[in-house]
């Protein structure tokens, strides 16, 4: 949709240009991924926009410390990465199957971007997910030119708000080498084929019969949970932990996309799943 109310665009040639605007930006004034949800809905508020994809961010970088995945990286981008580059990495599938459970046809992938997925922090970002399950970082610069590193996992605090200031911008999310060289599983529950996540869970073993197992819970909770094991926890621990989700994590969600009673019962049943697979 038009947004009538947005008089400036400012399209940042490369890293100076992007940080001398990071100080103007406020409540009046955003960052502009690929635009799938800002030009989504109504943003009175709005007067200008900082469009990052002209940044020229290189989408990936891979080195021994891991992948570095760029903000701008678009979601169609990510599940075009060929796991076959990267054998030492039996993750690298799960960035795909992450794309594959925004349910938003090839056309919003190659927009929507890895950065405008984690800072929107929907219980559904699949980014989220993903970044979660692989104990991914995020390199957040902020207005004053410094730059942190902060666990997406911690950055996203509730169903779109996160732990970014005004003149913060995220850069990149960082996949370390080691979580990249675990085997991993992904599932998803929605009310219809085609809905949105209302249970995204993502799991991972390192090593290979006695490595630690981590549980990201997603879309099911107002914010993303992890549940780490020294190894393969029995199948009553794991369902005590995630029972104890709700209390620790403002309770199980509730919207049209599922009732707080179902996402706790298919939590449960779908993190048993991943369990097994990967014991
Ligand atoms: C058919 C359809 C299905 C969808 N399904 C899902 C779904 O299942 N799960 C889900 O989470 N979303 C879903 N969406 C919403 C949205 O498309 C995605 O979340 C998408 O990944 C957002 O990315 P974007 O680059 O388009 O973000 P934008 O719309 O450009 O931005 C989103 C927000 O993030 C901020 N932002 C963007 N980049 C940065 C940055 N680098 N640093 C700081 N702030 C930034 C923007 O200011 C804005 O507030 C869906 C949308 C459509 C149209």
């Amino acid at each position: 949709m038009d947004l009538p109310t947005v008089e400036t665009l400012d399209r940042p040639g490369g890293d100076d240009e992007v940080r001398a605007l990071l100080p103007g930006l406020g409540t009046d004034r955003a960052l502009l991924g690929g635009g799938t949800w800002l030009f989504s809905v109504p943003q009175p508020h709005l007067r200008g926009l900082v469009d990052l994809t002209a940044a020229g961010w290189t989408p990936f970088t891979a080195d021994d410390d891991g992948l570095t995945v760029a903000a701008t990286a678009t979601l169609a981008e990510l599940a075009d990465l060929d796991p076959a580059g990267h054998p030492q990495w039996p993750a690298l599938p799960l960035l795909a199957e992450c794309c594959e459970a925004l349910v938003g046809s090839r056309k919003v992938w190659h927009v929507a971007t890895v950065g405008g997925n984690v800072c929107l922090a929907l219980p559904a970002g699949p980014m989220i997910t993903m970044a979660a399950a692989l104990d991914g970082v995020a390199v957040v610069w902020d207005a004053a030119g410094r730059e942190r590193r902060e666990p997406v996992v911690d950055l996203v605090a509730g169903p779109q708000r996160t732990t970014l200031a005004a003149g913060d911008l995220l850069r990149a999310v960082h996949l370390p080498a080691a979580a990249l060289r675990g085997r991993t599983a992904l599932r998803k529950a929605s009310l219809s084929p085609l809905g949105r996540s209302a249970v995204l869970l993502a799991g991972r073993r390192d090593g290979h019969t006695d490595g630690a197992f981590t549980l990201a819970v997603t879309a099911a909770l107002p914010r993303p949970a992890v549940l780490r094991y020294a190894t393969i926890p029995s199948a009553d621990g794991l369902a005590a932990d995630v029972d104890a989700l709700a209390d620790t994590h403002g309770g199980w969600y509730d919207d049209a996309h599922g009732s707080p009673a179902w996402r706790h019962a298919m939590t449960r049943h779908l993190a048993e799943e991943i369990r097994t697979e990967l014991r």
